[in-house]
């Protein structure tokens, strides 16, 4: 076994392979570029090296750097993760050419599915089922729409070098084809530097089922069952589960024999998956399947497999790399229950699942296990006070569990969602929960449509709680902390025991203010009311900034976060998230006199127009800062002159960090 591995990655799965080393007593080397300095996967590893700035062409891209920082440190094999470099197979080429070993399949077998129409021809070759259409050398756009007529619409025009559900466009009607086309070829271009595309047979109804395998350097191949990716949005994976609900035994066999021919064809080594396309219009069938394509990597879902196999895949990666033969052969294995897998990413579900930023000012999950398996499972890259930056991909973390039955593993999956309190940046939390209690998914009736059909029920904003927004009034008027004193006649902030005290405060809910009128009754007993409506709570303080709550007869536990200017409130199943006034202009002077310019939000300084001993007036334009895709100018609160400046344009900055200090004002 290797002594110490580099992980050429960041984020959840670079924390996720230096687990398993660890554990095995393999030492890890971690790579960061500047935006990551501080990052979860830095501090795991035993050791770190800086590989440039922030930008991934710069950085997590650059093999170069990476193999030489293998080097330096004396790592013997580099492990990809998933994305960046993990399917370049001249990056493979390279590390092996250094003569470090990598922890994945060989430049030849990369090479071979790393186009779409050429692995589709291989495909057919060796006698794996693939999705008809014409994959051929032309791309002559009267030839294609001719093709296109051939296989019969729909048709899906698919960039060959796309990935990561890019440069696909689905044709509905003759009509639309040369529009269509062009327009998956820009984008094959512009993201992959290829605009070749080739054309499928749109599959109605279809289902995403995937098989993961495994080879080793001893020609031995197995499969370790299939995942259901249907759920999906803009065929974007966004819950997984294994195995696939409805599959009946004899098309498990068929599809794990197809996916071990693929495998077999390309001589593969270590950890893949087969992607297939099903017929999911009816019952699951030996012949409704095709191979769509193969990803040659560990795939971000590989938890649901680990978890009813109770293998650990990157152990298996780790093993087969060093050229141990698998330690299990197919008979050996066998399903165990149920797995879901939910991505739980920063995104602004309202606003199309706009990619958000922001510093995870709380961020808490239900106790569980931390890459490894368990009824419940969190891998997630960032801790509490972290900060998602514009820079990479806006993932915080992976819920998996793993229950006795599909009905336990789903009902596990929506109490552990519910039980995930993030603040300081939006989340599809929310979305992944109404997903979870969705009916036509709970009875297993899952296709790739079936987000899309139902989004608006599933991105629909719940009503707000009054109780909690109670509990967020209650919170920034300070009368929630210090808890309540055990001894009634204690003191609390507010309470005068002659008479209710009342007070008063306005709180932004999305930009909107929402007024709030606290009547104090007692110790820990209040009646908040906004607009028309009071509501009435007994808090009684519980360890770790949770309350016992009870209003109208029913008694429940909230956790309260407050961070900066923001406030939220996690009840069992919702929660209620403000900030406090005063707005961003009166924020960007920070500190007495305006001595002090602090960022109002993460972001990106993209221009610094002030130097140190610079005079400015108030008012100038000191910084820019990018954040939530706009611009903000922080400018001069008074005139004077700019004593220091502690940033450089492209420095990634946090909530409230210190950007600029003025000279004291004369006299
Ligand atoms: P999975 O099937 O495991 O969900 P995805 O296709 O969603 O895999 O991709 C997994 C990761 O790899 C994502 O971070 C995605 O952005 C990245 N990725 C996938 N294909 C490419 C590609 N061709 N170039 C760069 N990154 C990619
Ligand atoms: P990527 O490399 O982006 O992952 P895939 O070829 O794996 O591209 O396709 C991504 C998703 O697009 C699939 O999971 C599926 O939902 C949908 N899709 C792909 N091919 C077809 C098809 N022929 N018919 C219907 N849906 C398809
Ligand atoms: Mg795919």
């Amino acid at each position: 076994m290797f002594k110490k591995i580099l992980i050429a990655n960041r984020g959840e799965i670079a924390c996720r392979v230096i687990a398993t080393a660890r554990r095995m007593g393999v030492r890890t080397v971690a790579v960061f570029s500047d935006a990551d300095r501080n990052a979860r996967h830095v501090a795991m590893a035993d050791e770190a090296v800086r590989i440039g700035p922030p930008e991934v062409s710069e950085s997590y891209l650059r093999g170069d750097r990476i193999i030489a920082a293998a080097l330096e440190t004396g790592a013997e094999a580099i492990h990809p993760g998933y994305g960046f470099l993990s399917e370049n197979p001249d990056f493979v080429a390279a590390v092996e050419a250094a003569g470090l070993a990598f922890i994945g399949p060989t430049p030849s077998a990369i090479g071979a599915m790393g186009l779409k129409d050429a692995a589709k021809a291989l495909m057919e070759t060796a006698g794996v089922p693939v999705v008809p259409g014409y994959h051929g050398e032309s791309q002559d756009p009267a030839f294609l729409a001719a093709e296109a007529e051939r296989i019969g619409y729909p048709v899906l025009i698919k960039a060959r070098a796309g990935g990561g559900g890019k440069g696909m466009r689905l044709v509905e009607e003759p009509a639309r084809f040369a529009e269509a086309l062009e327009s998956a070829q820009r984008e094959g271009k512009s993201s992959f530097g290829d605009p070749r595309c080739l054309i499928e047979k749109y599959i109605t109804r279809p289902r995403h089922i995937e098989i993961q395998v495994f080879g080793d350097a001893h020609g031995n191949v197995i499969h370790l069952f299939e995942r259901d990716c249907s759920l999906q949005r803009r065929h974007q994976k966004v819950i997984e589960e294994a195995p696939a609900p409805g599959m009946p035994e004899a098309v498990r066999a068929a599809m794990g024999r197809a996916a071990i021919e693929a495998a077999r064809a390309i001589g593969y080594r270590g950890a893949g998956t087969v992607e297939f396309i099903a017929d999911g219009s009816g019952p699951l069938r030996e012949d409704g399947f095709w191979f769509m394509e193969m990803n040659t990597r560990l795939q971000v879902e590989h938890p649901v497999s680990e978890a009813i196999t109770g293998l650990d895949f990157v152990e298996l990666q780790l093993r087969v790399a060093a050229g141990e033969p698998l330690p299990v052969r197919q008979e050996d294995l066998a399903i165990d229950g149920w797995a879901f897998e939910a991505r739980v990413y920063a995104e602004d579900v309202a606003k199309g699942f706009l990619p958000a930023t922001g510093t995870l000012g709380h961020l808490r999950f239900p106790a569980g296990a931390e890459f490894a398996r368990g009824p419940l499972r969190i891998d997630s890259g960032v801790r509490e006070g972290d900060t998602i930056s514009p820079w990479y991909d806006p993932m915080i973390a992976k819920v998996i569990v793993h229950g006795p039955d599909r009905d336990a593993a789903l009902a596990r999956l929506d109490r552990a969602l519910a039980g995930c309190h993030v603040a300081g940046t939006v989340t599809n939390l929310e979305f992944l929960g109404a997903l979870a209690r969705h009916e036509g998914f709970g009875r297993g009736e899952v296709d790739t449509g079936l987000i899309a059909r139902d989004l608006a029920g599933l991105a629909a904003v719940p009503a707000a709680d009054p109780r909690l927004d109670a509990m967020a009034a209650l919170a920034a008027l300070d009368l929630l902390d210090p808890p309540p004193d055990p001894d009634p006649w204690g003191s609390l902030p507010g309470w005068c025991q002659w008479s209710h005290a009342e007070r008063f405060v306005a709180l932004l809910r999305d930009g909107a203010p929402v007024e709030f009128a606290v009547t104090i009754f007692g110790p820990g007993h209040f009646s908040v009311s906004s607009g028309e409506a009071a509501t009435e709570l007994r808090i009684a303080a519980l360890e770790d900034c949770r309350f016992k709550v009870e209003s109208s007869g029913r008694i429940f536990t909230a956790a309260v976060a407050c961070h900066g200017d923001v406030i939220a409130v996690f009840g069992p199943d919702q929660k209620s998230a403000f900030r406090r006034p005063p707005p961003l202009a009166d924020m960007a002077a920070a500190g007495p006199a305006g001595d002090t310019l602090a960022a109002p939000m993460p972001g990106l300084v993209t221009r610094v127009m002030a130097a140190a001993g610079a005079m400015v007036s108030k008012g100038d334009p000191l910084i820019i800062l990018e954040a939530m895709k706009m611009e903000h100018t922080l400018a001069a609160t008074r005139d004077g002159t700019v004593a220091e400046v502690l940033v450089a344009e492209l420095d990634q900055v946090s909530d409230g960090m210190l950007l600029l200090t003025m000279e004291a004002a004369d006299g």
